[in-house]
């Protein structure tokens, strides 16, 4: 069958080399010059890693697995709210990787076939007929498929073309800096794969260990105002956190402002109604952009490849129209129910980390309240839901 992919994010790269490999004819059309990644770490959870794994695309990154004793929520001072036993959550459910965006995108993009990927080919809009999809691009038709796979990211132009009553992306009023550095030597593990809470301000700031030797970071707050360079946010996240863990100020202070990437939060105002529309799928942030506290978003579109693999396989050059729609339709009910669930999972986690004054305050009782084992139960739920 011919499959277009529009979009070659971590989702749409995930999805083409998984279709190629069933046996598809893939074009992969990205609006960029060049395939890339840019960022800064990413977290691959257990769930994302199995679905890489049913792609035949999870060796390449098994070697970054996390490398962290404990996890969970603490105060802004670093003492623990909740604590997450990282040893047991690994053997119960799998370990999460934490890898450099750029290194997890050329790990999946390697195996396809250069021919396979046209650059510089923006998507404006998709014509369904029949018998099939023509893709347009800069008003020319640049190709013509039995199925085409939307994974032209959170601002997905064709999703507004395909629901065109869809409220689209709702900015959640948060702030996202994020930066890489070496590991200072002597570093004390004990924040590692935590992530710090302040109820005065409802800032909140995460670590993790890339590798051996380096750390990523990321902080989230509230935004006022148009969003600042990254000299500014940084000023302003240094003032903010001035009387945190001085280890906080200190990695921050670190990080040069050219590295680091900061991002106003959004996500999708509404679940969408279907993530199948005939012969075309939506998959990864175009289907169900979410918030990024559950680092689940990328796992999430390399789920939607695994499922779509699975929908379209076996399937035979020529067959009914209503055919391909039907599968699509099986994609759909498939993933839009879990995804959904994670996206309005990661928007109440925003809440909760986010919480100032009384109930932030009773936020902290009681997660000190929750023991361990129970915390890594919660985690091993969502994972596996
Ligand atoms: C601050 C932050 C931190 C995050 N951290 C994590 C994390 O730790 N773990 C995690 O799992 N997720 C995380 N996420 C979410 C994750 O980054 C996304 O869910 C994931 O990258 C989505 O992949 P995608 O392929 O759907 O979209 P994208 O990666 O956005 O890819 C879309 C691609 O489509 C191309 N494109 C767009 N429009 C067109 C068009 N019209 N025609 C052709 N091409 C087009 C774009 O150029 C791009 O290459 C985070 C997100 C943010 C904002």
């Amino acid at each position: 069958m011919r499959i277009v992919v529009v979009g070659a994010g971590l989702g749409g790269v995930a999805a083409a080399v998984g279709l190629h490999r069933a046996g598809h004819e893939v074009t992969l059309l990205e609006r960029a010059a060049e395939l890339r990644e840019a960022g800064t770490g990413i977290v691959v959870m257990p769930n994302g890693l199995r679905a890489l794994d049913a792609l035949g695309l999870a060796d390449g990154v098994r070697g970054h697995v996390m490398q962290a004793a404990h996890g969970g929520l603490r105060d802004r001072r670093g003492r623990p709210l909740l604590v997450t036993d990282m040893a047991r959550a690994q053997r119960e459910i799998g370990a999460p990787v934490m890898i450099e965006r750029a290194e997890l995108h050329r790990s999946l993009r390697a195996p396809l076939p250069p021919e396979l990927v046209r650059t510089t080919t923006p998507v404006e809009r998709l014509e369904p007929d029949s018998a099939g999809v023509t893709v347009i691009s800069e008003g020319e038709p640049v190709a013509r498929a039995d199925a085409v796979i939307a994974a032209d990211g959170i601002g997905s132009t064709l999703r507004a073309q395909l629901f065109p009553g869809h409220p689209g992306l709702r900015r959640t009023g948060r702030l996202d800096l994020r930066g890489m550095l070496p590991r200072p030597p002597g570093m004390a593990p004990d924040l590692l794969a935590s992530q710090l809470v302040d109820r005065r301000s409802g800032a909140m700031f995460g670590l993790f260990p890339l590798g051996e030797d380096r750390l990523y970071w990321f902080t989230d707050s509230v935004l006022h105002g148009p969003p600042p360079d990254a000299a500014e946010a940084r000023r302003q996240m240094l003032s903010l956190m001035a009387d945190w863990h001085p280890l906080v100020t200190a990695l921050i202070e670190a990080t040069p402002p050219t590295g680091i990437y900061v991002d106003p939060i959004a996500r999708l105002a509404e679940p969408l109604p279907s993530f199948a529309f005939g012969r075309i799928a939506l998959l990864g942030d175009a289907a169900h952009a979410m918030s990024p506290d559950l680092g689940q978003g990328a796992s999430q579109a390399f789920e939607d490849a695994a499922a779509l693999c699975r929908h379209l396989a076996r399937h035979l050059a020529g067959a009914e129209p209503a055919d391909v729609a039907r599968r699509l339709l099986g994609y759909d009910a498939e993933r839009r129910p879990r995804a959904n669930r994670m996206m309005l999972a990661a928007a109440r986690q925003s809440r909760l980390t986010s919480r100032t004054g009384v109930t932030a305050w009773l936020r902290d009782t009681l997660l000190r309240a929750v023991p361990s084992r129970l915390a890594t139960r919660q985690l091993a739920a969502l994972w596996n839901a």
